[in-house]
């Protein structure tokens, strides 16, 4: 890599950050220690996320602190204390209670970031059943699929969305028992109810009963980029794996005011959209529009914001916009910011600098590992590409699958293999639903393998490669697509690449580049070829795509991520699969 390594240097008023001596951190760790700045239940009872996540605060010295910060698309602000919070969730609690919705049992969400769905997760949390989030923008088709995979029996959702995509479904839902409608003051019949109504006739009070930490608090479904979406169980101790990467990651400081863009739809919009800011006590805003570049500036300056967690794809669409947020926005509140969901191209490390004053912090987690686990901490060096360390608390390695259930350690550094993941970690998945055996593959004798290929050098920093589904095998050669993209994307007209292996006879698989451009750069031969040697004197002809083609639009999940399956399928004119996630 020709990136200099990024040094970090802190202004005066910025606090020192949690994680300073790595390398000892890792030493002295021990999940019991993280258990214990944790409180646990009233008497004994066990661990339950929304208690760490609220009540103890409402009950502590936090009461009157905002926990949500609620942004409405019109303009309107909504201020929720720990205190309100606690109430709400508590209400919700006993609106279930009330149903005879009890443990382990199902509570879906199919809504826009609506202040109902948080008091709803954290409600559902409370009453020790499961909650299973579903992103608006879903068709009928994918949310049907989930509600009946997921054995749905109650339904938090909106009038419109009630109407237009679930009244259909539900002759073939017969287990979803209960639609809850957060925005009608009246019940429709005696299932489809009227939310706050039910919350203004419960009692703020609530007593969360016995809550095992292996106790099922979330299911989750998979993004769907390579293939058909899986749900991941994970349960009441991931709050600790929450809490930790909220304290070593994300650094959250007291007073802190922290913006995850993430949708509750996916993992991340809960687990660090609720669950880590709430559990340390600091702001968490929430915007219910969707993307718009001056809006977002505008968010993080008037909204003072500390501490980000956004996505490559957003960061991407910044680079597009020409913006310079920091010249045209006070963005001196803003500490620290961090991405996930898709290889971060060193490019925008750069541009994160030079636009927002501050580097972006890449790390690297997935639906089945709860939480956060490589990552650039805020008191290390970046090196632009890399996804970082392992957070301590997590063994991380590369290896290579040798017979059935077994795996050899790489020990030479730069040397690319499968990433794997030492097993046992409180938020690692526990299960994917209704399908034992694919997750017993995933393991092999300690490990869990991730599906991703990945290099660590000698320094124990982690380089992504590339999905395992992903990879080129090219004249010998093993591709990842990620290099390819990111030497792309250092090209001015380029503003997104998704590369893929198009078989050819000769070679095995032929690397082809799909690009969109920068506004204002124009499509034309002359600009192929420019950038095939550009490629080229970037990666050398082994690995250099050998066809481009220009595209307006990449297909992407509707969290952001590039479909390379979809642009391969589509190339190769083969079925499309399972497209429930497609962004329209
Ligand atoms: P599916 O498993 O259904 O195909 P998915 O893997 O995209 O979908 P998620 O769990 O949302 O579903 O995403 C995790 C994946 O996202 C990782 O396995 C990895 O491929 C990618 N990813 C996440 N963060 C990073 C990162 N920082 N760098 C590179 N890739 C990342
Ligand atoms: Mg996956």
């Amino acid at each position: 890599m020709d990136w200099q390594p990024i040094k970090k240097t802190f202004p005066p008023w910025h606090p020192q950050p949690n994680l300073i001596d790595y390398q000892q951190s890792r030493v002295d760790f021990s999940w019991d220690a993280v258990r214990n700045e944790l409180d646990g239940l009233p008497d004994g009872r066990g661990l339950n996320i929304a208690y760490e996540a609220v009540d103890r605060h409402a009950e502590g010295g936090g009461a009157d602190r905002v926990a949500l910060r609620w942004l409405g698309k019109g303009g309107e602000v909504k201020d929720f204390t720990y205190a309100d919070l606690k109430a709400q969730s508590n209400r919700f609690a006993n609106v279930l209670r009330s149903l005879e919705v009890g443990k382990g049992e199902r509570v879906f969400s199919l809504s826009g970031r609506i202040p109902e769905l948080y008091f709803a997760v954290l409600g559902t949390l409370k009453n020790t059943s499961v909650f299973c989030p579903l992103f608006s923008a879903f068709g009928p088709e994918p949310i049907s699929q989930r509600l009946e995979r997921g054995d749905a029996r109650v339904l938090v959702t909106t009038e419109r969305l009630y109407r237009k995509k679930i009244a259909a479904l539900r002759p073939a839902l017969p287990k979803l028992q209960y639609i809850l409608l957060a925005d009608s003051d009246q019940d429709q019949d005696e299932t489809v109810l009227s939310l706050p109504r039910l919350l203004d006739i419960a009692s703020p009070d609530f007593i969360i009963p016995p809550t095992d930490p292996e106790d099922m608090a979330l299911l989750h479904f998979t993004s769907g980029t390579t293939g058909k979406p899986k749900g991941a169980v994970h349960v009441h101790n991931a709050v600790l794996t929450h809490y930790l990467t909220g304290k070593y990651v994300l650094d959250f400081q007291p007073g802190d005011i922290f913006w995850c863009t993430a949708d509750c739809g996916w993992v991340t919009g809960t687990s660090y959209g609720i669950i880590a800011p709430l559990a340390h006590g600091v702001t968490n805003l929430v915007d219910a529009a969707d993307f718009e570049a001056e809006r977002w500036c505008r968010t993080l300056a008037g909204q003072q914001v500390n501490v980000w967690y956004t996505a490559p794809t957003a960061i991407r669409m910044l680079m597009r916009s020409g913006l310079k947020p920091k010249d045209k926005y006070d963005l001196s509140r803003l500490r620290l910011v961090h991405s996930v969901g898709e290889p971060l191209n060193p490019e925008a490390v750069i541009w994160g600098e030079e636009a927002l004053g501050l580097p972006i912090h890449d790390n690297w987690w997935q639906t089945e590992t709860g939480g956060i686990m490589i990552a650039n901490y805020a008191s290390m060096d970046i090196r632009p590409g890399s996804m970082g360390r392992p957070l301590p608390g997590i063994e991380a390695a590369i290896v290579h699958r040798v017979g059935k259930g077994e795996v050899e350690l790489e020990t030479h550094p730069d040397c690319e293999g499968e990433l794997a993941l030492k097993s046992g970690w409180p938020s690692m998945f526990r299960g994917y639903l209704h399908d034992d055996e694919r997750y017993r593959n995933c393991f092999a004798g300690d490990w869990y393998i991730s599906g991703d290929l990945a290099q660590k050098d000698a320094d124990g920093y982690f380089w992504f490669v590339g999905r395992a589904d992903d990879i080129i095998k090219t004249s010998g050669h093993m591709v990842g697509p990620f290099e390819v993209e990111s030497a792309l994307m250092e090209h001015p007209a380029v503003a997104e690449v998704g590369v893929i292996g198009k078989p050819e006879a000769m070679i095995g698989e032929l690397v082809k580049a799909f690009v969109s451009l920068q506004s204002g750069s124009e499509a034309n031969e002359n600009l192929k070829l420019e950038l095939l040697g550009f490629a080229r004197k970037k990666l050398g002809s082994a690995v250099a795509p050998k066809e481009i083609e220009f595209t307006d639009i990449l297909p992407k999940t509707r969290s952001g991520k590039i479909m390379r399956r979809l642009l391969k399928a589509r190339e190769l004119g083969l079925p499309e699969g399972d497209t429930s996630t497609l962004e329209d």
